[in-house]
């Protein structure tokens, strides 16, 4: 298990989420169907889907349930992809992008029909708000807007100034906004936590706490953990922004990079509800984005900032706080409980990166939802199950879209990150 220091601090969410379903370690040598590393909202999906259909299953996570970005994520389930649909429509033609599309909007809706189906509360509440730092922003939010309708998706308002502040935030900073009220957010790590009884109900093997230290291709893979081999017919990869090396073709097209939130105390009800009065995920529209929202115990959960170096502050609190000040300085009697960070997969074109590779083409992956995983995840997950199962298709959809991979090596980039230094500096400019 890769271990990160600063950013592996308590988080909120572990604090919160209640006891998990009950998942050992691997200890002896195993046959199954299909292997599936990692154990997030990607890999418990596609557990979920082949477990139901009978699949021998068995999935291996280095940590605990949700040790990489989804037990930590902000949680915001944001409608369409990270860098709008033209790229689709690129690399896709228009009818592929539409598919596209509407595959991201079943992704919202699979985590409510899962939470009912499983019977779990993941604390799911409709409505997002993004907002402008500068003016320009409003023509941009107006865009986007057009955008999702031209792909049949209604309902987002443009808010200005004066109405976000009266009726939506209590804050001034920013130059108006859009609601949209088909995204929202959820508890990440009770979330998990379903996911992984609904796919141990469906007959899934779970194994924490077994990092694979090696994978062996061929007809059958061979993944070496460190009390037993699990051996399988087909594979898929759900490690994200956690790979590091175990599987080169795939980790040279993401970049891991470091996202941090901060949770306050709780603030009370009333207080809560002043900074955001209706309850929504909250996201500025620049190009590091801050990213908030209120928790069920009405803290205020704030993220953003970002590190593409690896390095990360030593006092991640102290670090985060001013941001949050500057968007709500009455919160400067507040005392800040956790603070904590993960990786974030990003792709060179911010499009997610699926496919089916290796030696006997019996690799699976789907990576690098660039900041819109948390609907997108639980999606890739039941495609690559359909795809594996020949009953979806749509898999192949993702798989016909060309990646570059990232050059140097996989945290130390030194072109992208100048290159991220530049957007950075033009949120700055105003
Ligand atoms: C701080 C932060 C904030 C974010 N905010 C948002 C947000 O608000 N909205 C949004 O849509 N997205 C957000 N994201 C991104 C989102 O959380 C991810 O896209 C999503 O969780 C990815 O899920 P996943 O299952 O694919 O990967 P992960 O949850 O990262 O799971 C991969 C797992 O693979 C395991 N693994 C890797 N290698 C091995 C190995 N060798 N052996 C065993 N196990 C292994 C890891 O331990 C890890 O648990 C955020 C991410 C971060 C870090």
């Amino acid at each position: 298990m890769r271990k990160l220091g600063v950013l592996d601090a308590l988080t909120y969410y572990r604090a919160s989420a209640g006891d998990p379903p009950r998942c050992g370690q691997l200890s002896t040598d195993m046959d199954v169907d299909v292997a599936i590393i990692g154990a997030g909202f990607t890999g418990l999906s596609a557990a979920i889907e082949l477990a139901a259909a009978g699949v021998r299953t068995a999935v291996v996570e280095a940590g605990p349930l949700g040790w990489g970005a989804s037990g930590r994520t902000g949680g915001q389930i944001c409608t369409s992809y990270s860098p709008g649909m033209a790229k689709f429509v690129s690399a896709l033609g228009r009818e592929g992008a539409q598919a596209a599309f509407d595959i991201s909007e079943e992704g919202k809706r699979l985590i409510t029909q899962r939470a009912e189906a499983y019977g779990f509360d993941c604390e799911i509440k409709w409505g997002y708000l993004i907002c402008a730092n500068k003016p320009a922003h409003m023509d941009e939010l107006k865009a986007y807007i057009d955008e999702l309708e031209s792909f049949g998706y209604g309902g987002c308002e443009l808010l200005p100034k004066e109405r976000l502040e009266s009726d939506y935030l209590g804050t001034r900073i920013y130059h108006g906004g859009l609601r949209d009220p088909g995204a929202g957010h959820l508890h990440p790590l009770k979330y998990v936590h379903g996911l992984a009884a609904a796919a141990l109900k469906e007959g899934a093997r779970i194994f924490i706490h077994t990092p694979v230290r090696a994978l062996e291709q061929g007809k059958k893979i061979r993944l070496r953990c460190d009390a037993g081999t699990l051996t399988a017919d087909r594979l898929i990869l759900a490690t994200n922004a956690y790979i590091d090396g175990l599987y080169p073709p795939i980790s040279r097209r993401i970049m891991p990079v470091a996202s941090y939130i901060i949770a306050t105390e709780p603030l009370g009800k009333e207080r809560a509800r002043e900074l955001i009065r209706h309850d929504e995920a909250v996201a500025d529209e620049n190009f590091v984005v801050d990213y908030f929202r209120l928790s069920a115990d009405h803290r205020l959960l704030f993220g953003g900032r970002c590190s593409y170096s690896g390095w990360h502050p030593q006092n991640l609190a102290a670090y985060m706080r001013p941001r949050m000040l500057k968007v709500y300085p009455q919160l400067a009697d507040v005392a800040i409980e956790h603070a904590w960070g993960g990786h974030i997969g990003i792709t060179f074109n911010r499009l997610p990166d699926a496919g089916i590779t290796g030696e006997a083409g019996n690799i699976w992956h789907a990576q690098g939802y660039s900041g819109h995983g948390v609907a997108l995840s639980g999606m890739m997950g039941k495609l690559m199950a359909g795809s594996i199962l020949g009953t979806d298709e749509r898999f192949e959809l993702f798989a016909r879209i060309p990646h570059m991979p990232f050059p140097g090596g996989v945290l130390a980039r030194p072109a992208h990150t100048l290159g991220m230094l530049y957007y950075r500096a033009r949120d700055l400019l105003g």
